[in-house]
């Protein structure tokens, strides 16, 4: 657990040199409790993040702030309502809508961040960055919703300038959207978290940087989360 807190503070030190306002959500998918509890221990995690809504529903203690930062499913969405500080990875409106009706009947107000995609990945989530405009004045009409900013995750690639080039992209769209409400940026992972500090991420989203490798990969072949894994 002390290799935790030594993996946490290294990054905290690099976000220091680069952003300091940025926060960091601890990727937090296949790790135990008691891994998550060494890491939020710490004070300098913002919130766990979780893929998926059975592992966050399993998870879930009010003693620590919670991020939905995986594949969105209508059915999924009860689960998150209510335990959630932001949900990462709205991508339409009918999600918006959802959440909507369910932050009314508890009434909540529901935090959510926009997904861009930003390498235009048919298989991947997320909107595309002209279409963000639109879809931030569509979602605000709604009440119990609030945009609270964009995330993104970037294609795999080991050319660091496509990387930089998308996360890019997208920190044109956050400047031109930003408000008192749209303030969250979060972009960045282990392996490219560095760039997305330097493109002006406020959130990073690490995680094997801060636990270790996987201890097992419930991806598909095609890299994807696998939904049948979801509640
Ligand atoms: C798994 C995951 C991360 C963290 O990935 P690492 O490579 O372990 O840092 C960040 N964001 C999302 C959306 C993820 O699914």
């Amino acid at each position: 657990m002390n290799r935790i807190v030594d993996n946490i503070l290294k990054i905290r030190r690099e976000i220091e040199a680069r952003n300091p306002s940025c926060e960091i959500v601890a990727a937090t998918k296949t790790r135990t409790l008691a891994e998550i509890i060494a890491a939020m221990d710490t004070g300098l995690i913002a919130a766990a993040g979780e893929n998926r809504a059975q592992e966050l529903v399993a998870k879930f203690t009010p003693d620590y702030s919670w991020d939905f930062i995986g594949r969105l499913q209508s059915n999924k969405i009860k689960y998150l309502v209510g335990r959630t500080r932001l949900i990462h990875s709205v991508d339409s409106l009918s999600l918006v809508d959802k959440i909507d009706r369910l932050s009314k009947n508890k009434g909540i107000v529901t935090d959510v961040l926009i997904e861009i995609n930003t390498g235009r990945e048919e298989a991947k989530g997320g909107i595309l960055t002209e279409e963000a405009y639109d879809f931030l004045e569509k979602a605000s009409a709604y009440r119990n919703v609030r945009v609270s900013g964009l995330m993104a995750v970037a294609q795999k690639t080991d050319d660091f300038t496509v990387t930089e080039q998308a996360y890019n992209a997208v920190r044109r769209v956050f400047d031109d959207l930003k408000s008192d409400s749209v303030r969250y940026l979060s972009m960045g992972m282990s392996d490219d978290y560095k760039i997305a500090l330097d493109c002006g991420a406020n959130i990073i989203r690490p995680g094997r940087i801060i636990f270790g490798e996987r201890v097992y990969d419930c991806k598909n072949e095609r890299g994807e989360d696998n939904p049948s894994d979801l509640v």
